[in-house]
């Protein structure tokens, strides 16, 4: 029978709840037990794909073609847990099925539909569909802060759960914050009690706690914690602020016990823990042989989880070659006012994400053109494989007005077009090319060299296309596709013959990347990155 964790958090958001989940599952993984993760959040979009990252961050894309909210990419990176779109429920998700249900008329019998028990049991439904025979441990999360109301009925649904399949099966651990008061120079445990005091109201006694700090806890804090929180003092874990990686937070929940005593609440048949690979992970972040600059010039940079995936894999990559990545993250408005040279100059790399709409494009075009000019690696990504088509165009091809009909309507030469079967498409959630598509692989080709293999799989998420009409030009100067659907209709990947490293994919190679597993795009440009920055260092004479 599987056994449930239900993380919760309290005081703040922002807390890294999907990363301690996904921090969990590893270890538990680590220990020989099977897995599985989810999530539900208590806003009302059915998912996050029409929001916009400025509210959301980045929309993590799954094999199955659901965009999914960023913490699943938490958990594909650190666990080997397969997820679904049964991994992540809204409280529209959850609402439009009991909608539907209702509206049927087969469902509820006449009776009033309410959110206890319809709603809560449409949740806890949820749940279970994780459940099966190949599963031990499954681990939710509860997106948002305890006290919000639009929580509240996700909160209830997991209480009950308890009654469903024995309180001995589950185990509640919250995730708070234990704030630094530098006027009075200490920790204040006082949100921590009023935030499991809110927990309880509810029915649910929380059994571990998980507190942020900045700053050791002492043991009289945690006593006091324990104490006011009616929780054993030992269950009350420090998780301190990282210095240098997040990949150093499951070690340190293994410092403080925490998996023991997962294993131990939960009456789980667990083996040993071996993390020997991921000690081998943090050798490699901490003690880097190299460095090496890469521009990532985007739209939503001023948010830090827009291009969440795209620049954990490139920290993956630097761990693959034993690279410390800097990465400067560039606002592409700012590469037009200011002057490509000025923003970019001293970058060993340049990488343009995802994006849409059309603010931004020109400053991506000319970082582009500045790294196809003088040689710097580049990797384009989805529309940043767009804004590369519309540069060569227009700078090598002489088809001055070049566009994608995203950006121009009635441009003369419209490079990048919106599919075919997209034309007809009115709504906007859920409707895009999205998901794990096939992809063959030229011979000879940059892209064939980093997977090793000649079929591929990777995950999309666009609904404009490169134009074939055009193809053959394109190709007649140098400008390659090195990648193609199977029935040879859709450029996945473009490379730039003559040029170090210029590869750019129609997909999102970020959301198959793991620390342990960089993936071999990332890693071949981070690596002819630092190739141009060795290459580029002047000797030092030895005069000693
Ligand atoms: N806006 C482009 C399209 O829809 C690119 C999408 C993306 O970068 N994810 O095709």
């Amino acid at each position: 029978m599987a056994k449930h964790i239900f993380v919760t958090g309290g005081v703040v958001s922002s807390l890294g709840k999907g990363l301690t989940c996904a921090s969990i599952g590893m270890l538990l993984e680590h220990r020989g037990l099977r897995v599985r993760l989810q999530k539900f959040d208590p806003y009302l979009n059915v998912d996050p794909g029409t929001m916009s990252p400025y509210q959301h961050g980045e929309v993590y894309v799954l094999d199955d073609g659901s965009e999914t909210d960023l913490d699943l990419g938490h958990y594909e990176r650190f666990t080997n847990a397969p997820l679904t779109r049964d991994c992540n429920y809204t409280t529209g998700k959850i609402y439009q099925t009991v909608i539907n249900k209702e509206r049927d008329g087969k469902h509820y019998e006449g009776r009033t539909v309410q959110v206890i028990p319809h709603v809560t049991d449409e949740i806890k439904a949820a749940v279970k569909c994780l459940v099966s025979d190949e599963v031990d441990v499954v681990i939710t999360e509860i997106g948002g802060t305890v006290g919000d109301i639009e929580g509240l009925p996700f909160l209830e649904a997991i209480r009950q759960f308890a009654l469903d399949v024995g309180r001995e099966n589950c185990l509640y651990i919250h995730l708070t914050l234990v704030p630094y008061l530098k006027a009075a120079a200490e920790l204040k445990t006082k949100p921590t009690q009023h935030s499991v005091g809110a927990l309880r109201q509810i029915g649910i006694q929380p059994d571990i706690l998980i507190c942020r700090t900045e700053h050791p806890i002492s043991q009289d804090d945690k006593d006091k914690i324990a104490l006011f929180c009616n929780i054993e003092p030992r269950a009350v874990i420090e998780e301190r602020d990282k210095e240098y990686s997040i990949y150093e937070v499951p070690l340190s929940l293994v410092r403080n016990g925490l998996d023991d005593l997962i294993v131990r609440r939960l009456n789980l048949r667990a083996g040993p823990l071996d993390i020997s690979d991921w000690r081998e992970l943090l050798d490699r972040v901490l003690k880097p042989d190299h460095e090496t600059t890469i521009a990532v010039v985007g739209k939503y940079i001023k948010h830090r989880d827009a291009y969440k995936s795209v620049y954990e894999s490139l920290e993956h990559a630097g761990i693959a070659n034993r690279t410390r990545v800097v990465v400067r993250r560039i606002e592409a408005e700012e590469v037009g006012e200011r002057g490509a040279e000025s923003v970019l100059g001293g970058v060993d790399g340049i990488l343009v994400p995802g994006g849409f709409g059309m603010r931004g494009i020109e400053g991506k075009i000319e970082a582009i053109r500045y790294a196809r000019t003088r040689g710097i690696p580049f990797f384009g990504i989805c529309l940043g494989m767009q804004c590369a088509a519309i540069e060569f165009a227009r700078s090598l091809l002489e088809l001055d007005d070049a566009n994608s009909t995203e950006f121009d309507q009635t441009t003369q030469h419209p490079v990048i077009s919106l599919m075919d079967d997209q034309s007809l498409v009115r709504n906007r959630g859920g409707t895009m090319r999205l998901g794990s598509w096939p992809c063959n692989l030229a011979p000879e080709s940059l892209a064939r060299k980093a997977y090793e293999s000649a079929l591929i799989h990777e995950r999309h998420r666009h609904r404009y296309e490169f134009n074939n009409a055009y193809r053959k030009l394109f190709e007649s100067h140098g400008f390659v596709a090195t990648g193609v659907s199977p029935d040879g209709s859709l450029v996945e990947i473009i490379e730039l013959h003559g040029h170090p490293w210029f590869l750019a994919v129609q997909f999102h190679p970020e959301f198959k990347s793991k620390p342990t597993r960089s993936h071999p795009l990332f890693r071949d440009f981070v690596a002819a990155a630092l190739n141009r920055r060795e290459r580029s260092v002047p000797e030092v004479e030895d005069h000693a």
